[in-house]
């Protein structure tokens, strides 16, 4: 797990260190927090006689893995259910996924909808829509209040402005570009909201299904783009505006295509699933592709992507060049990042690998292998095990983190200014 600090100003983080540990280990008890944590046994037993009495904490029920010293009783602490949940959306060009999230990381219900809508607004009201529904079922099933409700996180694809109101950047969803997510999306729904980069939503995501810690990876994001995000150690990489990670626009063919953001060569330009279609068009000819049963449409692209995966599969040698293409380039942007930042997993996900993904993945381990041969660590690539949630999980993981501690971690980058208030009721 992150290491606290017994300095005194940072009470409020050493309260997020602790309430992190308590629920990626159901049943661990004050020793093993402090000594996980390098906190002092009295720093701990302080915030979590804090945390007893915000009931977000209970005593009892686990098991401490630690020998039980003579004469010390050890209470097995974990989260108590119920007393904290949140919404997670992340939007994608085609659907939007919502997921409601329990601080002790039980997913208490998802739901999509394709095709959302029309530009931002239409998307970020057919979203507010779901987590509504969402939330009123869990009411009346009778196993959610709907005041544990601590606010939405929102994923969307990057890079997102964190100067003022954040605002999305997004070239990849047609009508997104300077909307001020946070701002719009209270207009449908009455709760705080919370706007994350989709790539490091994910990651977040990632760490928060952690059991225990600490760990290091990057999570290759493939959607209608490319991104990423970097853990290290347990803390979230943001960079100085909020958009590390972006490997989707790191120039991997200099006299490559024009790419959306105004470069030449990027790997999204060459790879992400539009360009594996377009390189595809230009081998077999428009007609061809179409007889393969390619839409060639701009909604069809992660359809269309899909379908390459199993023309390649049954020995379509154009649909696999093209693919393998991609899969190069992605992995040398993904070697590149694991040199620089020394992580020691690499872990893929999102719709654009929902078909390829054991093919890409395998690809990476092979080509990370090879070049750390030098062997400092090893190097695992692995598939997402969140599938589609991943983001939406994230997001959502990330407002528990903000409502429950002051100063999470993350509240020192300008993601704070994300949070909003309440502006509208629930329609
Ligand atoms: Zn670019």
């Amino acid at each position: 797990m992150r290491r606290g600090t017994n300095l005194p100003w940072v009470g409020d983080y050493n309260q997020a260190v602790v309430l992190d540990g308590i629920r990626r280990s159901p049943g661990t008890s004050r020793t093993e927090i402090a000594r996980s944590s390098g906190l002092t046994l009295q720093t701990v037993s302080n915030i979590v006689r804090r945390l007893l009495e915000r009931d977000l904490v209970r005593e009892g029920g686990g098991r401490s893995s630690l020998p039980r010293a003579v004469g010390k009783p050890r209470a097995a602490l974990s989260v108590r259910p119920g007393v904290a949940v949140a919404a997670g959306l992340q939007f994608d060009r085609d659907h939007v996924v919502a997921v409601l999230l329990d601080l002790t990381g039980d997913v208490l219900g998802t739901a999509r909808a394709d095709r959302p809508g029309d530009g931002a607004s239409g998307s970020l009201r057919v979203g507010a829509g779901l987590v509504h529904d969402l939330v009123a079922a869990g009411v009346a099933r009778g196993d959610l209040d709907a005041s544990a409700v601590r606010g939405v996180g929102v994923a969307v694809p990057g890079p997102l402005d964190f100067h003022g109101p954040v605002r999305s950047s997004a070239i990849n969803l047609p009508g997104w570009h300077g909307v001020a997510v946070a701002d719009l999306l209270g207009r449908f729904l009455d709760l705080p909201v919370l706007v994350e980069n989709d790539a490091t939503a994910c990651a977040v995501g990632e760490l928060w299904r952690s059991p225990r810690g600490p760990r290091s990876f990057l999570h290759v994001h493939v959607g209608v783009g490319i991104g990423g995000g970097i853990v290290l150690r347990d803390e979230v990489l943001r960079g100085e505006s909020g958009n590390a990670g972006e490997i989707g626009h790191v120039v991997v063919d200099p006299s490559g295509p024009a790419c959306t953001c105004g470069s030449v060569g990027c790997l999204e330009a060459c790879a992400a699933p539009a360009a594996v279609v377009r390189g595809y068009v230009r081998l077999v000819g428009a007609g061809a592709a179409r007889s393969a049963g390619l839409r060639l449409a701009e909604a069809s692209v992660l359809a269309d992507h899909d379908r390459l995966e199993a023309l390649a599969a049954g020995g379509d040698a154009a649909a696999a060049a093209v693919l393998r293409r991609a899969a190069d380039d992605l992995a040398g942007v993904v070697l590149g990042v694991v040199n620089v930042v020394d992580v020691g997993e690499v872990v893929l996900g999102g719709p654009g690998l929902r078909c390829g993904g054991e093919r890409v993945r395998a690809v990476l381990q092979d080509r990370v292998r090879a070049a750390m041969a030098r062997d400092l660590h090893g190097v695992t690539v692995r598939l997402s095990g969140s599938g589609e949630h991943a983001g939406a999980v994230g997001a959502a993981s990330a407002v528990l983190h903000e409502a429950l501690t002051s100063t999470w971690s993350t509240a020192r980058s300008p993601l704070r200014a994300a949070v909003i208030s309440p502006v509208a009721p629930v329609h």
